[in-house]
């Protein structure tokens, strides 16, 4: 059985690279390496905190105690937790970083690979899916690559479990969301399912197979519902995407 103290590090179990994979919110993710209790040494990437601030700490614990349930090939393994000078999530390295920012750099890839790669992160959403969780901010920034044909979904800090009562997770208070990723439901009554992260895999396959552009340009919030909801109309077909991946991200943003 997984339990926390299967997660625990020890501060001398993980040495740090100077290398800077990226920045979140609240701090920063670098590269490393860390040391297993069999004493295997493994490439990793270490999320830290920039300040003690209590909340992202919190956050953090939550993030990690999510993940701790989570095993699949296509899902960013944690290895580890460690509470020392500061707080440092210790995860699977994807070296070669978010599938967007891949993408705007190698325009060459194959349509078919980038399927492939989505073909994955739908395997490892139908897991979160079985196992009543959602993810609430499935986009392409949030998939990372480990190589150009391994595909991994990351980025579990606002995931949650889906009520027993309800089946579906109804958020308490708006916060910073990817409003472009998000359903018209989530929008309108902050209510989050499968179906919903079903709807954010629709744009992040948009977002694929137009090699990593942004999704509704420079609309905002209000007009992008109005051009949804009321207009029912729906992002455009990429220009070098197959009809058959276009009519599944149609599928996906299905009003009912
Ligand atoms: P945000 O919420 O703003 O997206 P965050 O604070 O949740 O950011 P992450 O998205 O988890 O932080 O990580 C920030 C960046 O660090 C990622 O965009 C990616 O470039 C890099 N990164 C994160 N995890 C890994 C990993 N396992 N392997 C390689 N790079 C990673």
């Amino acid at each position: 059985p997984r339990t926390e103290e299967t997660f625990q590090l020890q501060r001398d179990q993980i040495l740090l690279d100077e290398e800077k994979l990226g920045s979140g919110q609240f701090g920063s993710v670098k590269k490393g390496e860390c040391r297993l209790r069999n004493g295997k040494k493994i490439p990793v990437a270490v999320k830290t905190l920039k300040n003690e601030d209590v909340t992202a700490k919190d956050d953090m614990m939550k993030e990690a105690k999510f993940m701790m349930n989570l095993s699949h090939k296509h899902i960013v393994r944690m290895i580890g937790i460690c509470d020392a000078e500061c707080i440092m999530l210790v995860l699977e390295l994807c070296p070669k970083g978010p599938l967007n920012s891949y993408l705007k750099q190698n325009k060459s890839l194959k349509q078919s690979t980038i399927v492939e790669l989505m073909w994955q992160v739908s395997q490892g959403m139908s897991y979160l899916g079985k196992k009543n969780y959602v993810h609430r901010d499935l986009a392409a920034r949030n998939v990372l690559l480990v190589h150009e044909h391994l595909a991994k979904i990351s980025d579990f800090g606002m995931s949650k479990a889906v009520g027993r009562d309800h089946n579906y997770y109804e958020a308490k208070e708006a916060g910073k969301w990817p409003l472009k990723w998000y359903a018209p439901e989530c929008v309108y009554y902050w209510k989050f399912d499968s179906k919903s992260d079903v709807w954010s895999y629709g744009v992040t396959l948009w977002e694929a197979t137009s090699y990593g552009e942004k999704p509704y340009r420079k609309m905002k919030g209000q007009e992008i519902l109005r051009f949804l909801v009321e207009e029912n109309q729906r992002l455009p077909k990429p220009a070098h995407c197959h009809d058959i991946v276009y009519n599944i991200m149609m599928e996906c943003w299905t009003y009912e």
